[in-house]
């Protein structure tokens, strides 16, 4: 049974990667929900992992053996199989979290949340909204698995990014490539521009594509600064047990290198 639902898991991550890194009409196809039937207005990662948590019938015990034996696969494999099985945890265990963190240890309470996640009421308040924020206090990416070159940073490396930028692109992998100063500023100038008209987010970014299609930039800077706005693809934040705390549901690798390049504000997208 664990061996199925690992299997299960594994099948859902190799999902979501296809949907992050196919590229044409196929993108569109897994990106949107058609594909994946759950609430709409959530990133990539997170809507995957509620994917998950429907799949499994909301069952965190079952979640978490197979993250565990996931994890176990992982150590048996070459690095490019590893990559799938790590995110397969991950997913397991981001599942569970969602759930966890607003609901508690009760298993009542866990149930009807996870009946909330799963049948939404449309509620205008629980849609994506974008934030400009300091990138300084942004949560802790907590599974950096697609990039070598990254470790986790302490809250004093951080700040002293935050007092010696960096804006060299390194060539390790496509995350250190980008320019993140000029990207994030890139994308607050689009959603200020962008927000003149009203609307949900996903209006806002397509008001947003339209005028970075003009902005006269490079195909890299022009990627970059929309990839922090997509509500797909940004670095989308959620709420943990307390307003003070929140937990990255997408975006891990990206807000790694914003916070090692020192960048002083960027744009997130806030879930429910
Ligand atoms: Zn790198």
């Amino acid at each position: 049974m664990v061996d199925e639902d690992a299997l299960l898991a594994r099948l859902t991550a190799r999902q979501c990667w296809d949907a992050e890194t196919l590229r044409g009409p196929a993108t569109e196809r897994l990106a949107s929900n058609e594909n994946v039937e759950l609430p709409r207005g959530l990133a990539h990662q997170g809507r995957y992992a509620l994917r998950l948590l429907n799949l499994f019938d909301g069952d965190l015990g079952r979640l978490r053996a197979a993250a565990l034996r996931c994890r176990e696969l992982a150590q048996e494999e070459d690095s490019h199989r590893q990559a799938m099985w790590m995110r397969a945890t991950d997913l397991c265990e981001q599942a569970v979290a969602r759930v966890t963190t607003r609901a508690g240890a009760d298993p009542d309470h866990q149930q009807s949340y996870v009946h909330r996640l799963m049948h939404p009421e449309p509620d205008p308040a629980e849609e994506l909204a974008y934030r400009v924020v300091w990138v300084a206090t942004l949560p802790a990416p907590h599974n950096l698995f697609r990039a070598s070159c990254m470790t986790p940073l302490s809250t004093a490396q951080r700040w002293a990014r935050q007092a010696r930028p960096t804006r060299t692109p390194r060539s390790c992998c496509r995350y250190h490539a980008v320019d993140w100063h000029r990207a994030s500023r890139g994308a607050r100038r689009l959603l200020r521009q962008a927000r003149r008209g009203a609307g949900p987010v996903e209006e806002v970014y397509r008001r947003a594509r339209a005028l970075a299609a003009r902005a006269g930039w490079d195909t890299a800077q022009r990627e970059a600064a929309l990839s922090l706005l997509s509500p797909a693809e940004g670095i989308i934040v959620s709420p943990e047990d307390s307003p003070a705390r929140w937990f990255l549901l997408n975006g891990q690798h990206r807000t790694q290198a914003l916070l090692e390049a020192g960048v002083r504000r960027t744009v997130v997208l806030r879930a429910p």
